[in-house]
């Protein structure tokens, strides 16, 4: 390597990482039983750039989410359009390019159709914080009255505006979104927002559900306890990659 191309090639295996990290978060989702129409993505920005890494269109090659790779995920810019990678990105990028847009906070989205939180759409109930995993869903799961796919810039602006300044927004009779600072947070919040609405379930089968008051939520999520919300968990699911390091 010589110098006049270092600053590249340092850019380049940082985004490789970006993609190891993506492809590793796929598996686990697929493991932890999430993605049970067998579809699903994650994406994240490429930071200091418009770029966005997402999944690509996978199952179109007889790929499957249980083996995601780095050769799995491509680039696209901010506006859905298709930069690099082996095959095309999946139709619904615009779920997280919309979200990147408008949210820079923002740095990881995932889309999944997990059961019990697709539900409650299905029902027009909210999902409601309850538990301390359910804090950061204050002080509800909006719902987006829209059942088909997120496969243009306009719906994709509908699931942006939904989900507003929070975490996670239902798709009605279709799946969740859930937005985070980190890729591993994003994948650690899919997980929360499906337990969260299995507890707000069993709940209501015994009696009135009675979520968290806004001083408890903020008990959970004030200061260092808000980066233990998520530091304190990762181990467990980074466990659930089937893969070994030496495959990573
Ligand atoms: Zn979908």
């Amino acid at each position: 390597m010589n110098e006049a191309t270092g600053g590249k090639v340092t850019h380049e295996t940082e985004v490789v990482a970006l993609k190891r990290r993506l492809a590793k978060v796929h598996r686990i989702i697929t493991a932890g039983g999430l993605w049970p129409l067998t579809k699903g993505h994650v994406s994240c920005r490429i930071p200091g750039t418009d770029k966005v890494l997402i999944l690509a269109h996978i199952h179109s090659t007889g790929r499957n989410l249980a083996n995601t790779d780095v050769d799995d995920i491509v680039t696209v810019d901010v506006e859905g359009g298709f930069i690099e990678g082996m095959v095309e990105p999946v139709d619904e990028r615009y779920a997280h390019t919309e979200i990147y847009k408008v949210r820079p906070d923002v740095q990881a989205v995932a889309h999944a159709h997990c059961p019990m939180a697709t539900a409650f759409g299905i029902a027009g109930v909210n999902i409601l914080p309850v538990g301390n995993r359910g804090a950061i869903f204050a002080p509800r799961v909006p719902i987006l009255d829209f059942d088909k796919q997120i496969d243009t810039p306009e719906r994709g602006r509908r699931v942006a505006e939904k989900i507003g300044d929070g975490c996670a927004v239902v798709l009605k009779n279709h799946g969740v979104v859930v937005t985070s600072d980190t890729i591993e947070n994003v994948c650690i919040t899919l997980f929360a927002l499906e337990e969260t609405a299995k507890l707000h379930w069993n709940a209501a089968q015994i009696g009135k559900v009675d979520p968290l008051t806004n001083s408890e939520v903020a008990s959970v999520l004030t200061g260092h306890r808000y980066e233990e919300y998520f530091s304190h968990v990762w181990g467990h699911y980074a466990a659930l990659d089937p893969w070994s390091d030496s495959q990573r």
